[in-house]
């Protein structure tokens, strides 16, 4: 089975700052991490291979410090490793985005595409289901569980309040939850390997038949106008009243405040 795994570098947004300025996010020191989704997808791709068999490719579109995850993913058990990175990808939004990985993955053979079904920084969810829509793939979302049997994908999808199990044939696209896999430590030995000699191929956008009206900046259709952090709300009371008292004191609350 071949199995494609796209990757993305986020920033560890525990330690997020905000330019107050600018109002955008700091990057300069702040460390990166592999997005937890992904690298759970990561392990739903090791933990199949360890079944069946066959071959991990990682994908990950991003600058040259995004080859920290793609060695982190060789660690894991990956076997090959790709990070598409290219200045004409600059300023992509997540359709753009998508259609870069898209390109690429046109290039490659895969009977299954696993990506993490959102990404900490960015955090729309978009980029899966428009890759799967730009390879005219089938696509399961939001899942929590995967195996193969008898030519099929079982595939387990947890929504929010209920829990699907659906069979699919491939070659599909699906998008990991991180709550549904604990992924694996790295392999010391292979770690050392990674950093001893790069396994990364650098691709350019030269690399895939992408259309260049489709990436970057300039063919991106979401315009950023503003952006905003949350203000900081007050500190609030704590009443210890019993209950009859509490729905008295909620509706003198809201009258005070909003006037009906
Ligand atoms: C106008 C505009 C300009 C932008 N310019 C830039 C820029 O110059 N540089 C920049 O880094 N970001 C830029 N961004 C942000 C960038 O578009 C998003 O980070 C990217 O499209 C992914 O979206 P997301 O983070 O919401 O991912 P989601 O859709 O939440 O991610 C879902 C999954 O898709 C996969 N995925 C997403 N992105 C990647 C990736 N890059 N490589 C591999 N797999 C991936 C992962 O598996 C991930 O879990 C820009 C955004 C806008 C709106």
């Amino acid at each position: 089975m071949n199995i494609l795994v796209c990757v993305k570098q986020v920033p560890n947004t525990a330690e997020i700052k905000i330019d107050p300025i600018k109002g955008t996010m700091i990057r300069v020191g702040v460390p990166s991490i592999m997005n937890p989704d992904d690298k759970a997808g990561l392990e739903a791709a090791l933990r199949l291979k360890d079944e069946l068999g066959g071959t991990i490719t990682v994908l990950s579109m991003g600058p040259n410090q995004a080859e920290e995850v793609l060695n982190e993913a060789y660690a894991m058990g990956a076997d090959r490793l790709i990070l598409l990175s290219d200045f004409k990808f600059a300023g992509s939004d997540t359709w753009a985005t998508a259609h870069a990985l898209a390109a690429a993955a046109k290039k490659l053979s895969f009977d299954l595409i696993i990506t993490g079904r959102q990404a900490i920084d960015g955090d729309t969810a978009q980029v899966g289901p428009e890759m799967a829509e730009f390879l005219d793939l089938p696509q399961i979302t939001y899942v929590r569980s995967l195996h193969f049997k008898d030519g099929h994908f079982i595939v387990e999808r947890k929504v929010e309040d209920a829990t699907y199990t659906l069979k699919a044939e491939g070659p599909l696209l699906v998008t990991v939850l991180a709550e549904g896999y604990t992924p694996r430590y790295m392999n010391v030995a292979r770690l050392f390997a990674a950093y001893r000699q790069s396994k990364v191929e650098l691709w350019t956008a030269a690399n895939t038949d992408v259309d260049p009206l489709t990436i970057g900046l300039k063919s991106s259709p979401t315009k950023v106008y503003e952006s905003f952090g949350k203000p900081i709300k007050p500190a609030g009371h704590v009443y210890e009243v019993d209950e009859k008292e509490a729905a008295k004191l909620i509706v003198d609350k809201l009258k005070e405040n909003y006037l009906f």
